[in-house]
């Protein structure tokens, strides 16, 4: 069994990182509706960030 860092419960599966939620393993589906959203939410930032300096 793996432990899901997220839910803080125990899972069954490989596993997927969790980062940059947190630096341990989370389960898939958690992968899915936290881990992913959050790696695209910070790639849309990085992009806004860089429009923003474009400006001057
Ligand atoms: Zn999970």
């Amino acid at each position: 069994m793996k432990y899901c860092s997220i839910y803080g419960k125990e899972f069954e599966g490989w596993g997927n990182n969790a980062r940059p939620v947190n630096e341990g393993t989370c389960c898939d589906n958690c992968n899915t509706n936290i881990v992913i959203p959050r790696r695209i939410q910070d790639h849309m930032n990085s992009i806004k960030g860089r429009e923003n300096n474009c400006g001057n």
